[in-house]
């Protein structure tokens, strides 16, 4: 979706990803190589001017080498640094003042298991958890022996009201732009984006401190590209941060259609040095995230689609992945609509209608 943005402006990609069959394969300068490779990453970024990443989980050592001969590197690998780990996210937010929920890093299992006294609590993984995995629920003493094993952080169980993300932009002069805030609603077994609304359906002053939260953390940061700043709204009326990632953000598609710029444009007009563009909102919009079905691995298949793009305001995005297994993401849909209550109901028809199978299963 960066790429197809980017074709607008004459840019000119070069893609590295370790899946030789990656969606984006196809396309020029197609490069398959493991992103955590130091030799992999030097090798591909010594022939680019400009380079950025849409995954956290990268070597930090090639992107700072890159960085020191000259290379533009956004998002800048120190705050990559900080970022690839929760544990020194969560250090950041707690030497810098932002509110977020209280937690105790922890080394190993044992670690975990001799802080009863801090139960209910959210136990989650330092590195390389995503999407749900790598975090876990622990509310008594019996779960403890589930604990991670690894270095990781055991934070307080937050009574959420509502999960909303800002995705704020800063390009290298220090302009700063954010997007209105979004609503995400969370599958309950993949832990992952269900679907969300935008603009989040919440006060003006927590929409006013959510935008001015998104945009101090990316100041405090120095950083150039666009952050996705995740939030808590407390059953008591705070607001908490949650977690960084940055890069273009599932809780960001539907500007694509739903705002005047798109994530993708504001990217790239970030890490080029352009004015920021405009993020109002065009009409209300809903993203519902196209997940694999349960039971089903194998070649994809799509089924209701020709009933869904019937319904006026859906836009449809496959991202042309071969193999679908359960809860994978082939693809999401976004609904424009004036209405906020036609909107959710044509959410829950496109989730509802909407299914990727495989041809033949063989789970
Ligand atoms: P991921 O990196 O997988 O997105 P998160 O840290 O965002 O991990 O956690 C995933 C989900 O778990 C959150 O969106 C939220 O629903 C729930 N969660 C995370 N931390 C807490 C917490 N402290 N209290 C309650 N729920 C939490």
């Amino acid at each position: 979706m960066l790429i197809q943005k980017g074709l607008d402006w004459n840019i000119p990609f070069s893609i590295l990803d370790p899946d030789p069959d990656a969606p984006c394969s196809a396309m020029m300068g197609f490069t398959a190589g493991k992103l955590t490779d130091f030799d992999a990453v030097m090798k591909f970024g010594e022939g680019c001017d400009i380079i950025t990443v849409e995954i956290e989980n990268v070597s930090i050592r090639a992107l700072t080498q890159l960085e020191s001969q000259g290379k533009k590197v956004f998002p800048q690998p120190r705050v990559l640094d900080i970022i690839q780990d929760k544990r020194t996210q969560k250090k950041f937010f707690k030497d810098n003042g932002f509110p977020t929920a209280d937690f105790i890093l922890t080394a190993n299992q044992e670690d975990v298991m001799r802080q009863s006294d801090f139960l209910p609590a959210v136990n989650k993984l330092g590195r390389e958890g995503y999407d749900g995995r790598g975090v876990q629920i622990l509310r008594s003493k019996a779960d403890l022996s589930r604990a991670f094993d690894a270095p990781g952080l055991l934070e307080k169980l937050v009574d959420i009201d509502k999960e909303i993300s800002v995705i704020v932009a800063r390009n290298e002069q220090g302009e700063v732009k954010a997007f209105p805030p979004v609503e995400m609603v969370f599958h309950p077994e993949a832990n992952l984006v269900d679907y969300l609304f935008s603009p989040a359906q919440i006060s003006a002053q927590l929409h006013e401190r959510a935008v001015s939260m998104a945009s101090e953390v990316i100041v405090t940061l120095k950083m150039v590209g666009i952050l996705a700043v995740e939030m808590f709204v407390t059953r008591s009326g705070g607001i908490l941060v949650n977690e960084l990632a940055p890069r273009p953000h599932n809780s960001g598609h539907q500007t694509i259609e739903g705002n005047v710029t798109s994530q993708y444009e504001q990217h790239l007009r970030a890490i080029l040095n352009l004015p920021l563009g405009d993020t109002a909102i065009n009409q209300p919009s809903a993203m519902v995230n196209l997940l694999g079905e349960e039971g089903h691995t194998g070649e994809a298949r799509y089924l209701g689609l020709e009933t869904i793009l019937a319904v006026p305001g859906v836009y449809v995005h496959l991202y042309g992945k071969k193999l679908t297994k359960p809860y994978r993401k082939m693809g999401h849909v976004t609904i424009v609509d004036a209405d906020m209550e036609s909107l959710r109901k044509k959410a829950n028809f496109v989730k509802s209608t909407l299914k990727v199978i495989a041809w033949e299963s063989h789970s």
